[in-house]
C-alpha cells in the first residue's frame, strides 16, 4: 500500500461524493475500468474502488458512495485536501475493453458508483481506437447524482442518464427502458446486435439484493444475449 495526497473532494449528496489524489510513481500502471484497494491509513479496512480517471492522468480519481455507519466510508467522506489516504499500488481487474471481442459500438450501462470505471474508459483514448460509437447510461435515484455530468457531456460519446426517484427529463430504471424499447428509441439506434455492439455493465450490489454477499461491482462482458437479464435485479 502507498500513502497518496487528498488533492480535492466534492460531494454531490448524502450518498455520493468523489476525490481526487496524488498519483506516486509507485502506483503500477492500470488499464482504464480497473480498481485498487483504498483505506484510511490508520486501520486495517481496505475496500476496492474503480478508478475513475485514465491511465494517463497525472493523478487518481474516485468516486465512492457514503455508507451509513460502512467500515470506510463513514469516515472516508470527511477527507479534506491535504489528508493522507492509503492507496493499494497494484491496480487490477476485468472490466476493460481488451476483454471484449471486437465490435463497432460500446454500451457501457452504469447505476451509481458503478460509473468510476466508465469515467476512466470513456476519457481514454485506446477505447475510441477499438470503437467507433461508445454509448454510456447512468441510471441514479436524483438529478444531484449524476455525477460527473457535465464532463460526460463534454466528451465524443453518447451520454444517456436516468433518474428513478425525481422527475428528470428521462425517468425509470434503464432495464424498464430497454424492455419497452426506449432507450433505442430516444437514441435513435437499433437494438443490440452481437455484429454490432458490446456491452459492459456495472451496477451496484444494494440494488441488486441477490448479489449481497458477492463482489458489489458486477460486470459481464457476454454477448448480447444474457446482459437484459442480468440488469433486471436492478432495483433503483
Ligand atoms: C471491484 C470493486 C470495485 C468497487 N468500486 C467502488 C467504487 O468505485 N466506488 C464505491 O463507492 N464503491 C466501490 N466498491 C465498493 C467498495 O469496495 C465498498 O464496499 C464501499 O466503499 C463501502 O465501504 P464501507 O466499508 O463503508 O461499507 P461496506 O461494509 O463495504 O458495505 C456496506 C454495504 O453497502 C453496500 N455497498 C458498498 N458499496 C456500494 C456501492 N458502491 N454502491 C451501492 N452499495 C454499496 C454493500 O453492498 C453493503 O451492503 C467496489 C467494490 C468492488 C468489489
Amino acid at each position: 500500500m502507498n500513502l497518496e495526497t487528498v488533492l480535492d473532494v466534492r460531494h454531490y449528496s448524502d450518498g455520493l461524493f468523489s476525490f481526487r489524489t496524488t498519483r506516486s510513481d509507485s502506483i503500477r500502471p492500470f488499464k482504464a475500468g480497473q480498481f485498487t484497494m483504498i483505506g484510511m491509513a490508520d486501520d486495517d479496512v481496505l475496500r476496492a474502488y474503480s478508478i475513475a480517471s485514465p491511465p494517463s492522468a497525472d493523478a487518481l480519481e474516485f468516486l465512492s458512495i457514503k455508507v451509513p455507519g460502512g467500515p470506510l466510508t463513514e469516515r472516508l467522506q470527511h477527507i479534506q485536501p491535504g489528508d493522507q489516504i492509503e492507496v493499494g499500488d497494484r491496480p487490477t481487474g476485468t472490466l476493460v475493453t481488451d476483454n471484449l471481442t471486437e465490435g463497432r459500438r460500446l454500451w457501457c450501462v452504469a447505476t451509481g458508483t458503478g460509473l468510476a470505471p466508465f469515467l476512466s474508459i470513456v476519457q481514454d483514448p485506446s477505447t475510441f481506437e477499438k470503437f467507433s460509437e461508445v454509448i454510456l447510461t447512468h441510471t441514479v435515484r436524483t438529478v444531484a447524482e449524476l455525477a460527473y455530468r457535465e464532463l460526460l457531456e463534454s466528451l465524443p460519446i453518447t451520454y444517456y442518464p436516468t433518474v428513478t426517484r425525481e422527475s428528470f427529463e428521462r425517468t425509470g430504471r434503464i432495464t424498464a427502458r430497454m424492455e419497452s424499447g426506449a432507450l433505442w428509441t430516444d437514441l435513435g439506434v437499433d437494438p443490440w446486435h452481437p455484429d454490432v455492439d458490446r456491452i459492459m455493465d456495472c451496477v451496484c450490489s444494494s440494488i441488486r439484493p441477490s448479489a449481497i454477499n458477492s463482489p458489489p461491482m458486477v460486470s459481464n462482458m457476454e454477448p448480447i444475449g444474457r446482459r437484459v437479464s442480468s440488469c433486471k435485479s436492478v432495483r433503483l
